[in-house]
């Protein structure tokens, strides 16, 4: 069964007198522990397409169900609640709090979830060594390699054991050996935990090992 499921997802921006249309009519769903490449050129509306499904911007139309949850019309802090434990992301850049190591930024979101300090630094220790990083705990995202901020990014990310990952050109900041070296990483994590994921990437060959590949056509999501 779909764990996320967007239905006539509509989306539009109005920029001065022009409607622009993003999402017009988009159906997509993720079953648990499959990955999926969306491979779109710049300005197609992956990342509006990523932030409606991960209830960061709500559909001007249709729905979004998550967990089996409609969750389109659903209050602000609501959506909030919901995002926080079943939605992980991840960005190009990773975004992690400079004055906080990797430990600590993997606890976070555990922390701001309302769990003790020791089981959520029990779980990023995990998370760390299965990342292959766990010598790198105590390091501040500034001590650490491109390749290493993007793991810990990702383990941050699924800290809280969301349904769905949500990645927006996760290894494109990363030279191509490291890229797939932490794709690697990525999709042991996806495997292991029965994760849905879509990651948006523009490169090829990592589209290519992913289990199916999507684009965006006139709104629409479609199978490559
Ligand atoms: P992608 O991630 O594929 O590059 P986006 O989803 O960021 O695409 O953007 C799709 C289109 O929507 C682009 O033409 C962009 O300029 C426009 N757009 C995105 N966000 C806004 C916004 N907040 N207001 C107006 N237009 C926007
Ligand atoms: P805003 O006040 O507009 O929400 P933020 O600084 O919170 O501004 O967000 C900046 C960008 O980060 C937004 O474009 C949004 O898409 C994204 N964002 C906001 N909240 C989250 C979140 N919880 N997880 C991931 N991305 C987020």
């Amino acid at each position: 069964a779909a764990v996320i499921e967007l239905k006539s997802v509509e989306r539009h921006y109005v920029q001065g007198q022009r409607k622009l249309t993003i999402l017009s009519g988009a159906d997509f769903s993720l079953v648990p522990g499959e990955m999926v490449a969306l491979v779109a050129p710049s300005g197609a509306g992956k990342s509006t397409l990523l932030h409606t499904a991960g209830l960061l911007e709500r559909p001007d139309g249709g729905d979004v169900i998550l967990g089996g949850r409609a969750c389109g019309r659903l209050s602000d802090d609501e959506r909030t609640a919901i995002r926080r434990n079943d939605i992980g992301f991840v960005y190009q850049f990773h975004h992690l709090l400079p004055e906080f190591s990797a430990l600590e930024n993997i606890m976070m979101p555990q922390i701001i979830k309302g769990l003790p300090q020791a089981e959520a630094a029990k779980r990023a220790e995990q998370l760390l060594d299965y990342m292959q990083i766990g010598k790198r705990a105590h390091h501040r995202p500034a001590e650490l390699s491109g390749g290493e901020q993007q793991r810990v990014a990702i383990a941050r990310a699924v800290a809280n054991a969301p349904l769905v990952l949500l990645a927006d050109e996760p290894t494109g900041n990363l030279d191509p050996h490291t890229a797939s070296y932490v794709f690697d990483a990525l999709a042991a994590l996806v495997k292991q935990s029965g994760l849905a994921a879509l990651i948006a990437t523009h490169n090829h060959e990592l589209a290519r090992r992913m289990d199916r590949r999507v684009t965006l056509s006139e709104g629409k999501v479609v199978s490559l």
